[in-house]
């Protein structure tokens, strides 16, 4: 739209001016062509003003002429007479034209060879009456009279009609040179219309050239953030950890928003936290980032849409943002209603906007993908958990316990160490299924299973082994450590206040058998049935206790047995003898 009404305001302009030159160009050409017939009629008319002069001094030429010869009768006064006749007949050979036209002669219309050829015939009749009579005669002074009355007469029209012309030519030049002024006010103005129309274009087609070149850019730098994103998406694709995946985002973020520095937020689900997970652009982002931070800290976050602010404004800014003032942007990472984290660009300029302006796209574009990124990491983290944990007790699952035990086993033979495996078993786990449901069964197994896991070290690994059996193993441990970690183990189920979990509930107890390997089982094929054997041992003598594996081949336990999962402690582990 505003791009519309950008090219009217050139086009309208322009096609006025065009408008305009046109109309000056057609009015200077009228003008041009009046001008040039005036010229032309005062051309005439001072042309046939001349002949009308010359005609008239031939004439008077001629009359001289014959007065001299008919003063004197001496002919040789007639040699100007002929001459003037001469003339006379050449300027109307010349201009036959101006001799036949009327003309408006001192109020009457006549033609000049009609107002000359009365004084002619007044001479021609005067030499023939010399020629007769001689000169000085009475007839020949009244035709010499009368022949300068005429030529007087003559002389005084042509004179009033010259003086008509002069005036005529006079408005004429008035006329023309006021037509002259206009036609050069015309063609000056259309010179300076085409001289600012000429300035206009210029300035219109270097402002669309300069839009063009900004336009191209824009386009250049999108296409290379385009490939940037694209490459990222890739890199990630190839990248098996998390730690690897966010150097990969920290790299391609440094280079798709190049000239700011910035850091990545994930959102940690069970610290409902925002994580500082990457940052780029140097150290100095780190100060500004606080390390961690709640949900609702950021702006961004708390209104899902992105957040630019200064930091040296007293106003909406983000709590996880520190250090020396400066400009940020916070946004939101988010896809189908789930927040990944936030992505945030900072600034050392103090005009936000203006700073954040040019990269807002780039900004939202960089964190959809990261988006993404993340919603596959995450993905990727709960596929290969779900590849080696229990879903129910978050405990590993069995494959995992078969790998382990036999690198375990083997790393123990190689460094001539031990390593204890405990066998637990939920006591009379059906019953409590039974009693209370098989959900509130889940509920126990689950808060057994937290419970063996936070109380083993690092090195120690938990297993779900099958329905309510958990096996742990304990490497480097000797028979005293282990029957010592497997009491506890059993102290801290006994002690879980199931009353919370489930209403109605006591206690819980498991039975737990422990092996040691090479000490007390020296067949790695064995070790994971010799502490089966010992935790059946438990369960025979009454449940809720440990025992050590004595190379005794133990039978099932006993079904009869009328101790229940609820019943109160006071079973004791039996190391052996
Ligand atoms: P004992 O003291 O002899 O071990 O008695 P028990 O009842 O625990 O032994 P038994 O082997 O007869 O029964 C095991 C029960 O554990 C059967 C099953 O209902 C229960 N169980 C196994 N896996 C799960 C599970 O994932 N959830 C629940 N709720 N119960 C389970
Ligand atoms: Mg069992
Ligand atoms: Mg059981």
């Amino acid at each position: 739209m505003a791009q519309k009404h950008r090219s009217l305001a050139v086009i309208v302009p322009f096609f006025v001016g065009i408008l305009l030159l046109a109309i000056m160009a057609g009015s200077a050409l009228i003008l041009g062509i009046d001008v040039g017939r005036k010229s032309e009629t005062i051309r005439v008319l001072e042309s046939e003003s001349g002949e009308i002069q010359r005609s008239l001094s031939a004439l008077v030429d001629a009359e001289t002429g014959f007065r001299g010869y008919a003063l004197t009768g001496d002919a040789g006064y007639l040699e100007p007479y002929y001459q003037g006749l001469d003339r006379l007949r050449e300027i109307e050979n010349a201009s036959p034209d101006l001799f036949s036209a009327k003309l408006d002669i001192d109020g009457a219309t006549t033609s000049l060879s009609d107002l000359i050829a009365a004084p002619l015939e007044q001479f021609k009749l005067g030499i023939a009456q010399i020629e007769q009579h001689g000169p000085m005669g009475g007839g020949n002074l009244e035709i010499l009279a009368r022949s300068k009355q005429l030529v007087d007469g003559i002389r005084k029209a042509v004179g009033t009609t010259l003086a008509q012309r002069r005036d005529e030519i006079a408005a004429q030049g008035r006329d023309l040179d006021t037509q002259n002024l206009l036609a050069f006010g015309l063609v000056t103005a259309a010179g300076i219309i085409a001289i600012a129309l000429s300035v206009a274009q210029f300035f219109a087609f270097n402002r669309q050239l300069r839009r063009r070149e900004t336009t191209e850019a824009a386009l250049q730098l999108r296409s290379r953030e385009v490939e940037l994103a694209a490459d990222m998406t890739n890199a990630l694709q190839a990248v098996p950890t998390r730690e690897e995946s966010l150097l990969v985002i920290a790299d391609y973020s440094s280079k798709i928003v190049s000239d700011m520095t910035g850091g990545l937020y994930t959102y940690n689900n069970a610290r409902d936290q925002l994580v500082l997970s990457a940052s780029w652009g140097g150290e100095t982002v780190k100060s500004q980032l606080a390390e961690s931070f709640a949900p609702d800290q950021c702006w961004a976050l708390r209104r899902g849409t992105p957040h630019i602010a200064y930091s040296g404004n007293p106003g909406l800014n983000c709590h996880h943002v520190l250090g020396s003032p400066h400009s940020y942007m916070c946004v939101p990472i988010a896809a189908q209603g789930a927040v990944y984290g936030v992505l945030h660009l900072a600034t050392p300029q103090t005009d936000p906007e203006r700073a954040f302006d040019p990269v807002q796209d780039t900004a939202r574009g960089l964190a959809n993908r990261l988006s993404l990124a993340l919603a596959n990491m995450d993905l990727r983290e709960k596929l290969r958990s779900l590849a080696i944990r229990d879903p129910l007790t978050g405990l590993f699952n069995r494959r995992v316990l078969d790998e382990i035990l036999a690198r375990e086993l083997a790393r123990a033979d190689r460094a001539r160490s031990r390593l204890g495996v405990a066998m637990i078993d939920i006591d009379h786990f059906k019953g409590f299924n039974d009693q209370f449901g098989h959900k509130a069964g889940d509920v126990v197994l689950r808060a057994v299973c937290d419970q063996v896991a936070r109380m083993l070290r690092r090195s120690d690994l938990a297993c779900r082994y099958g329905g309510e059996e958990i096996v742990v193993l304990l490497p480097e441990i000797d028979l005293e450590n282990g029957v010592r970690v497997c009491e506890k183990l059993r102290e801290g189920v006994a002690n879980i206040d199931l009353g919370e979990l489930v209403p109605g509930a006591v206690r819980v107890t498991v039975s737990i058998g422990f092996s040691l390997y090479p000490d007390l089982c020296n067949d790695p094929t064995d070790i994971l049935a010799s502490a089966d054997r010992a935790m059946y041992e438990s369960k025979r003598n009454g449940r809720n206790k440990v025992t050590a594996y004595e190379g005794t081949s133990a039978g099932p336990a006993p079904s009869d047995d009328k101790a229940r999962a609820l019943a109160p402690a006071g079973s004791s582990a039996r190391a052996p003898g």
